[in-house]
């Protein structure tokens, strides 16, 4: 996607965006936030194919001119995107970018920089991203998208221009996924209660075998407080041992992997919690499984559904904090058996 127009949502931003462009009032750096798959490197796209359009009209490319024709085949020589190498932005990456700087942009008016996830600058990464930013070299615009301000150093916040990003209603999304995916009505409508209101993720979804995942994890779930003490430590060992069956190599992946089944889990005790409190199925993020949800809330107590979520809020976290995964995973599962039975 290369145009304003094509973002899904985030109008204030557009208008925002395109204000500043009509006005001709483009500042050196913007600072993106909101979180992964609500339009912000779409944005930045299409910020560089406007600013550099020969013909632009109503603050968009004209999608016709050189500059433009380039940008949509891929090949626009003044636009680049630095992203995490392994998992953090490297001071190297930086240097390399502030070398590119010195010179006049090869085609364009404007050579723009996006830093995705420029949260995973290191220190000495960012102070020399700041010192870059204290004298910015003209005829460039440097954006950094990021999840929260709090992640930034201040000083780097502090100089640039904010826009914020929004996450995406559950209608957008899944007359999003209906139109131009063509995925039914109801898979969309559950891709998109599951997405927390990122396009992107949900798509992801949509493009993996998550849905059908899913579905075990929860009918798992759903087993789980009726079974034996052997039945749940048998469970226990079953996802633990995933993390064995892909290898050591595939660690981050498993990580991901045991992230997403704490959120399916996690969503399933809150509809449950959502539902004992008397509300609506449109607040329902598994309605797939409805009238299992509400059969299952007779007899169930409140305590055990909030302790468990709790329980699941404190495994997410130690997994960010890349502890052990299986006998994260094996834990997780045995309390949630001994809080949920009977
Ligand atoms: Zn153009």
């Amino acid at each position: 996607m290369t145009a304003f127009s094509e973002i899904l949502g985030q109008e204030k931003a557009r208008d925002f965006l395109k204000h500043a462009i009509l006005r001709d009032k483009i500042p050196h750096a913007y600072l993106f936030t909101g979180i992964p798959g609500i339009g912000k490197t779409c944005a930045a796209r299409a910020l560089a194919m406007t600013v550099n359009c020969l013909e632009p009209i109503d603050g968009e490319g004209c999608g016709h001119c050189l500059s433009c024709r380039r940008f949509k085949d891929g090949n626009f020589p003044d636009f680049f995107c630095i992203k995490p190498d392994g998992k953090n932005i490297k001071i190297d990456q930086i240097r390399e970018l502030n070398r590119k700087l010195g010179f006049a942009p090869v085609l364009g008016k404007y050579r723009v920089y996006v830093i995705s996830r420029a949260q995973t600058m290191t220190i000495e990464a960012a102070n020399a991203f700041l010192k870059i930013l204290e004298e910015p070299p003209p005829q460039n615009i440097l954006i950094l998208n990021t999840t929260e301000l709090l992640d930034l150093l201040p000083t780097i916040v502090s100089r640039c221009q904010r826009v914020s990003f929004q996450p995406l209603p559950v209608k957008g999304i899944t007359d999003w996924l209906v139109k131009k995916k063509g995925v039914d009505v109801e898979k969309a409508g559950i891709l998109a209660r599951l997405s927390n209101g990122s396009l992107g993720w949900a798509l992801d979804m949509y493009e993996s075998d998550f849905l059908q995942r899913r579905k075990e994890w929860l009918s798992q779930l759903i087993s789980l407080p009726a079974l034996p003490k052997t039945g749940a430590v048998e469970m226990a060992f079953k996802y633990a041992d995933e993390h064995k069956k892909k290898g050591p190599d595939d660690s981050g992946q498993w990580q991901a992997n045991a992230m997403d089944i704490l959120t399916v889990w996690q969503s399933w005790y809150r509809d449950l919690l959502l539902l004992k409190a008397g509300a609506g199925d449109h607040l329902i993020i598994n309605f797939d499984f409805i009238s299992k949800l509400k059969k299952m809330t007779e007899g169930i107590k409140n305590k055990g559904l909030i302790n468990s979520i709790l329980l699941i809020d404190q495994s997410q976290q130690e997994l960010h904090r890349m502890r052990n995964v299986p006998l994260l995973m094996e834990n997780t599962v045995l309390q949630l058996q001994r809080l949920n039975h009977g």
